[in-house]
């Protein structure tokens, strides 16, 4: 497969901060854009992201110059190369956002020249046979209602508060999911006055609480209402790392409170990224006797684990999770990212897929999480055009396009 023109721009994200979008062409004349979102709530063993007009020029001076006219057998091939080009750890000479928008624009255009959906693509790039019993083919979708920490401007300590539907497709899922975050609106309006349902950074409702627990409860009270409770289950990703001014033993006290009064099955960096031992205790603890996708409490590493194979053995070794984020910007590459997944499979953990704060309209995540079949697609509010975008997407994929 030869690439005959690649070029770079920067275009705007979610947030009005600067990214990176490639056009690259096939030399069959297919051709593919892509874009890379950012975060804000950043691990700091992250694949470094370059200024955007710094990654724009890398793509334009470094990588098209090395891989127009050069033949890639396949998506490693190309991966390979660029990582090898880049030569750094942290890929912080061509920056991680210059590498995986080429990496994503090339994944779209093989899979448009296969006519296949890109999807389709990913599955047999993945390379494994995906045992629907032991996976589900349909990730839960993983809403964040409720915005807080460094997503919002608000008192919440907490990142997200997650509804997590618990339905047979997409489309329903987004429907019961859908209806709970307009009453919970609703609700926060006429508890807290009109203000309070401004947005955050991901879509979800933004005001102040009065503890980081008030959420869940009117989260579950609005989901009661509409006889929706046994339908969902509830999550959040704490983002432990940026939570400031809250010892261990007070996160400790909030968790056993939200376990006991809520039974999550969900929870994200419960501590900062670097504990790897108090994510074990809290897995040990919860956990139950299933693995993976059975436990019930699934504790997911995303600052600690950051799509990066060491860390992941490193999680493994010391037992912290049983669950992990995958975002494909934290490492750089599709390829690499599919490694992960593989290896998040071989530690029996649950995967969910996960979109970025600082999002564009690319909906290239969800095609990659229902590729790898993920457990969960973590992906924002039913709101804001660059998350409802992903929304979207899925239910065309579940009409098979
Ligand atoms: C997250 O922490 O899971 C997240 C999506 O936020 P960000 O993109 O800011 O890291
Ligand atoms: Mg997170």
């Amino acid at each position: 497969m030869k690439v005959s023109s690649l070029s770079a721009r920067q275009i705007l994200d979610s947030r009005g901060q600067w990214t990176v979008e490639v056009a690259l062409t096939l030399q069959n004349g297919v051709r593919a854009t892509a874009s890379v979102p950012q975060g804000k709530s950043t691990g700091a063993t992250e694949a470094r992201a370059l200024p955007a007009a710094m990654a724009v020029r890398n793509i334009k001076s470094v990588i098209a110059t090395r891989i127009i006219h050069k033949d890639f057998l396949d998506q490693a091939a190309l991966d390979e190369f660029l990582v090898r080009l880049d030569g750094t750890k942290a890929k912080s000479r061509l920056g991680a956002n210059a590498i995986l928008a080429v990496s994503i624009a090339f994944l779209r255009a093989t899979a448009r020249t296969k006519k296949v959906p890109l999807w389709k693509h990913i599955r047999d790039v993945y390379g494994i046979w995906v045992d629907p019993t032991t996976t589900t083919l349909h990730p839960r979708l993983f809403m964040n209602v409720v915005n807080g920490g460094l997503h919002a401007g608000n008192n919440l300590h907490f990142q997200e508060y997650l509804v997590i539907p618990r339905v047979r497709t997409f489309a329903e899922s987004v429907d019961v999911g859908t209806k709970i975050y307009h009453a919970l609106g609703a609700a926060l309006a006429r508890a807290k006055g009109h203000g309070a349902a401004n947005l955050g950074d991901e879509g979800g409702f933004a005001p102040n609480f009065k503890d980081d627990l008030e959420p869940f409860r009117m989260i579950h009270a609005a989901a009661k209402k509409l006889k929706l409770d046994k339908k969902i289950d509830l999550g959040i990703d704490a983002a432990a790392t940026d939570i400031k001014g809250m010892t261990r033993a007070r996160l400790n006290n909030l968790y056993k409170k939200l376990i006991k009064e809520y039974a999550p099955l969900y929870i994200e960096d419960p501590f900062s990224e670097n504990d790897f031992k108090n994510f074990a205790a809290i897995t040990a603890a919860n956990a139950g006797a299933g693995a993976g996708v059975k436990s019930k409490l699934w504790i997911a590493g995303d600052d600690l684990t950051t799509t990066n194979t060491d860390r992941m053995a490193l999680a493994h070794a010391k037992k912290s999770v049983n669950a992990i984020i995958i975002k494909p910007n934290q490492i750089g590459s599709v390829t690499e990212a599919l490694n992960a997944v593989r290896l998040a499979r071989e530690y029996g953990w649950a995967v969910v897929v996960s979109h970025r704060s600082g999002e564009t309209n690319d909906d290239f995540i969800a095609d990659f999480a229902y590729g790898v079949a993920a457990d969960g697609f973590k992906l924002g509010a039913p709101a804001r055009g660059e998350r409802v975008a992903k929304y979207n997407r899925l239910l065309e994929i579940e009409e098979g396009k």
